[in-house]
Formats: C-alpha cells, structure tokens, sequence
C-alpha cells in the first residue's frame, strides 16, 4: 500500500529534489507538491480509499481537513464514506470553521490531511473540532513526512498511507543554504497549504 503511493506521487511527478522551504519554514532537499496529485480525481480516489476503508467501522459522520488540500482529501473520504464534509480556515493563530459549517455536540469527526511536516495544521484543526465539541474518529493523513514518523497528535492515534523520512533542517542549519544552493520557496506565497 505504502508503495502504491509513493509510484502515484512518482507518477504525477510531485516528488521535487532541490532546495525548499516547507510550510513549516523548514528547509529540505524534496518537496512533495500533492496539488500535482489531487488535480487527478483519479489518483486523489485512490488514495483517500485508503483513508476511508481504514475508518470504515469507526462511525464517522463528518470528515474535515485545513485548507487547502485538506478540502479535497476531506471532500473525497466523505464522499466514500458516504458522509459529509467540512474543512477547517485559518483564522488569527489557529483555525476554524465558517462558511456555515457546524459539528454537532458529539458528531463523530474524521480529520484528515495530505502531506503531514510537523503536523502543526492538523493539530489546529482537531482544536478547532473540539471547540464545536465534536469527538475526534481519528485522523488520517496521505503521507507522513515528518522525521521519524508521528503516532499520535493530541493523543489521537494517526494513520498514514505512506511513511517516508527526507531530511528537514532549520534555516540556520541547513547544509544547502551552507553550499549556497538557490532556496525555493514554496511554503510562503506559492503554496498556503498549511
Ligand atoms: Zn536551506
């Protein structure tokens, strides 16, 4: 399974070597561009399948994410499970939901992301579900890039489809910056996916 996605991000060519700086402000030599992945329909099924059939008996009734991907990826699991969705925007520090969007008090709440760094937003978003006093089914993400892999955010167990450990440095720490290599920058302006 794991495999499968990473040949997907392959496929579609989201899988970028250079010099980045993540979302995070992080500096690394891969960036995972997952819109290069969720403009298909096909491989964005494919992929919250795994999502979804891993929480199908966790009677979920809502499924959220942050914007941006997390609207697609949130949008699609529901979609399979059959139930409706939500997705959580930033607002002062954290994030919320607007737009009209409500949790019932006790709505069971599937969070969901794409590509997981520090996993800052999705921790933002299950602040924002227990504020709607919403319980958390659990949270699933595509890919889990984060150095040594996250088991749990807030205490909520994590799934992820694919788990893969690229280097990140800090800025102040970062042998690319040091060799003097041109630093993309596609956490900032370019890509406000988290
Ligand atoms: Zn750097």
């Amino acid at each position: 399974m794991s495999r499968e996605v990473e040949e997907i991000f392959r496929e579609a060519g989201a899988i970028l070597e250079g010099h980045f700086e993540l979302a995070s402000g992080l500096h690394s030599p891969v960036y995972w561009e997952k819109f290069r992945v969720l403009s298909s329909p096909h491989h964005t099924e494919r992929l919250c399948k795994m999502i979804a059939q891993h929480f199908k008996g966790a009677a979920v009734e809502v499924v959220t994410g942050p914007t941006l991907g997390g609207i697609i990826i949130a949008f699609e699991v529901a979609r399979q499970l059959g139930v409706r969705s939500i997705y959580a925007e930033r607002d002062g520090a954290g994030r919320d939901f607007r737009r009209g969007f409500s949790i019932n008090r006790g709505e069971r709440v599937l969070v969901v992301d794409d590509v997981l760094t520090t996993g800052s937003s999705t921790l933002e978003v299950i602040k924002a579900v227990k504020r709607h006093d919403g319980e958390i089914a659990g949270v699933g993400v595509l890919v889990d890039r984060s150095s040594g892999g996250v088991t749990k955010i807030e205490g909520y167990p994590v799934f992820s489809c694919h788990q893969v450990s690229t280097p990140t440095y800090a800025p102040d720490e970062c042998p690319l910056c040091a060799q003097g290599i041109p630093l993309t920058r596609l956490g900032s302006s370019q890509a406000p996916s988290s």
